[in-house]
């Protein structure tokens, strides 16, 4: 154990500052969480809800192996429901090119432990039989599930303060202190919060607290818009996803569904942040076949404002832009592939800004300064890796080390190398 870490200052009041905080103070750390707004009010309550590993790219399926035994007894340990379910996931192929996908996927998992198999049409009807299609065939992960990520975000945050860490919420961040070349606490509207490691965990604004340090990671932003339905009589519990839609079903009948492996692209919202890492990113942009629509909305405005001022920043941001024609496109898919649910409505729909990297998945660990740890770019993976992440994360800042190997994921790679995407990822 690190004697000298008694203090730690966490930007951010998402799942991961939450989980962070949850099991720094298991360790007897002090720990304060400083978020601008809400608890999870930004991708934390708007995720789709999927706890999987199925389809992870090669580099992140270790840690969601282990992320995922962990979510078996996470609501215990946590003592709250999290309508966490784990009764599989089922993705299905419609073409040639699907298949080949999907098969390189399920040899991934299955090399990494899981149960991942093949699936043909007898075996798809069986597992989901109200789903229609033209599915060549299919994998299936017996271990994967899905949880609420409102809930599961909420009870880290009441985990942690029943141990005693100090969630603020409205409490903006504007700036990490630094003194004596070791990141020293934050600065807040009230001065400077001291204390003996910083950890960086702002989502899509992380970069507003790293570019002053000089350490600002390849990090773009893009806008996912999804639905919630109506309540309908529950039929199952497994999760599916469609080249086209994902559909994950909840515990009261309702259906939360979202973008499929190969369905229309995200918006990417123009704005101060578009031209950093373009080095990266452009020419992945350009040779995407799934690549960002271009946006040029009232976020445009509130990036200048907020790049420019780190008070702007530490302010609640607005509620992004709802694509009510991809809404409507995925209610039309969801009643074409579950005809039975016809008529089907929306409930609630909301759009979300996700945070991604150039290769797909996050930057975890030490960065910068001394003292400085960051876990940023989940590429909406997040929820399902909040444990392992909290945890790992917590073991380093607390020992400096810790049992899981979070080298292929270091933020550092993107200066030693141009890390490259998995092309089997889902
Ligand atoms: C539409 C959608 C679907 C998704 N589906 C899934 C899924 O099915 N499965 C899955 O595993 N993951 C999914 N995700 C991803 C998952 O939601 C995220 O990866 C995860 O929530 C990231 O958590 P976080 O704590 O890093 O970020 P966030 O939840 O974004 O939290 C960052 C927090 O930092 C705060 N903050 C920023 N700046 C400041 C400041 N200056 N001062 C104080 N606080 C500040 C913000 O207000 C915010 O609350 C999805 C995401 C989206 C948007």
């Amino acid at each position: 154990m690190d004697r000298s870490i008694k203090q730690v200052a966490i930007i951010g009041g998402g799942i991961m500052g939450c989980a962070v905080a949850y099991y720094l103070r298991r360790l007897g750390i002090a720990v304060t969480v400083f978020e601008r707004g809400e608890i999870g009010a930004e991708q934390s309550s708007r995720a789709l809800g999927y706890v999987r590993c199925q389809g992870r790219h090669r580099a992140e399926l270790p840690l969601s192996v282990l992320a995922n035994r962990m979510w078996e007894t996470l609501p215990a340990e946590l003592q709250a429901d999290v309508e966490y379910v784990r009764q599989g996931n089922l993705v299905v192929a419609e073409t040639a090119a699907d298949e080949e996908r999907l098969r390189k996927s399920c040899e991934a998992a299955r090399a990494n432990g899981l149960s991942t198999r093949a699936v043909d049409r007898a075996e798809i009807a069986r597992i989901s039989p109200k789903l229609h299609g033209p599915w060549r065939s299919g994998i299936f992960t017996e271990e994967d599930g899905h949880a609420s990520p409102t809930k599961a975000t909420q009870a880290f945050a009441a985990a942690a303060r029943r141990l005693g860490a100090d969630v603020r919420t409205h409490a903006g961040v504007r700036g990490i202190a630094v003194s004596g070349g070791r990141a020293a606490g934050l600065w807040t509207a009230d001065g400077v919060f001291a204390a003996d490691a910083v950890v960086c965990v702002a989502g899509i604004s992380t970069n507003f607290f790293l570019r002053p340090l000089g350490v600002a990671l390849p990090i773009q932003v893009v806008r996912s818009s999804n639905l919630e339905t109506v309540a309908k009589e529950p039929f199952t519990r497994t999760g599916v996803w469609t080249p086209y839609i994902s559909m994950r079903p909840r515990l009261d009948g309702s259906f939360a569904f979202g973008t499929g492996y190969r369905g229309s692209p995200p918006d990417h919202d123009l704005g101060a942040a578009t031209v950093g890492s373009l080095g990266y990113f452009l020419p992945r942009y350009v040779r995407n076949p799934r690549r960002p629509r271009l946006r040029l909305n009232r976020d445009f405005a509130d990036s200048i404002q907020r790049y420019f001022s780190m008070t702007a920043s530490a302010a609640p941001m607005p509620d992004p832009v709802i694509n009510e024609p991809q809404i409507a496109e995925r209610l039309v898919w969801a009643q074409k592939f579950f005809p039975h649910l016809v008529p089907l409505e929306a409930a609630r729909s909301w759009a979300c800004r996700i945070d991604v990297t150039p290769d797909l998945v996050p930057a975890i660990g030490p960065w910068g300064p001394p003292g400085l740890f960051t876990a940023v770019g989940f590429c909406a993976h997040g929820l399902a890796l909040a444990p392992i992440v909290g945890k790992t994360l917590a073991e380093l800042i607390a020992t400096g080390s810790s049992e899981v190997d979070l080298r292929a994921l270091r933020p550092g790679r993107f200066r030693e190398s141009d890390p490259q995407e998995d092309p089997v990822a889902l």
